[in-house]
């Protein structure tokens, strides 16, 4: 049996998630009603929430990403952010729902909102599945949340470190020794 995940903690189990995402499916369903709506996926961290999230919404709506860039191989935010791939269609007129990871500072959801906002969209609204408020440097509009995760560095179900633990089921702590 391979032990590659030893080192990572379980906070969030992948029933918990599930469970979650069923019911933020339910909730904006309703919201939007009839209103189609454009999910925009902030590349890497969310595809997995985005393909799970989006399976759980029964509307009319489409599918998009952009790529977004703070971190590299660290831990702690550059505060730099790059755009390493942009929408593929526009969205003037669209109702926008930003598909996130997790808003940790707030710095990258603040850019990427402003960004959004020059495009002249009907209505933007964010969802992010985990929030570290703690941590919080400037406030963000966040419309669902999936949950709060303390002040420690997260991975798996499409987070990272260096690029690897993305495909855990689950969320969970990297044990510090492990941060290099
Ligand atoms: P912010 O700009 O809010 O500080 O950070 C947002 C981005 O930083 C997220 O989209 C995510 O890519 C990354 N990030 C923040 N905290 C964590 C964490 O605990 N684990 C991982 N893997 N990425 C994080």
């Amino acid at each position: 049996m391979s032990n590659w995940a030893d080192n990572v903690e379980t906070l969030i189990s992948q029933k918990e998630i599930h469970a979650r995402i069923e019911q933020l499916g339910r909730t904006i369903t309703l919201d939007y009603k009839d209103d189609e709506l454009v999910l925009i996926g902030v590349l890497k961290g969310s595809f997995l929430f985005m393909a799970d999230l989006c399976r759980q919404i029964d509307n009319k709506l489409s599918c998009d990403f952009f790529g977004l860039s703070s971190y590299g191989d660290k831990t702690k935010t550059s505060g730099v952010i790059r755009i390493t791939s942009d929408l593929k269609r526009p969205i003037e007129g669209k109702n926008v729902l930003v598909v996130e990871d997790i808003v940790d500072t707030g710095l990258t959801m603040q850019y990427l909102l402003a960004n959004l906002q020059t495009r002249k969209p009907k209505s933007v609204k964010v969802c992010t599945l985990l929030e570290k408020p703690s941590r919080k440097l400037v406030e963000t509009q966040i419309d669902y949340l999936g949950f709060e995760v303390p002040d420690v560095f997260v991975v798996g179900y499409g987070l990272d470190y260096k690029g690897r633990y993305r495909n855990l089921e689950y969320i969970g702590q990297l044990k510090e020794e492990s941060l290099a």
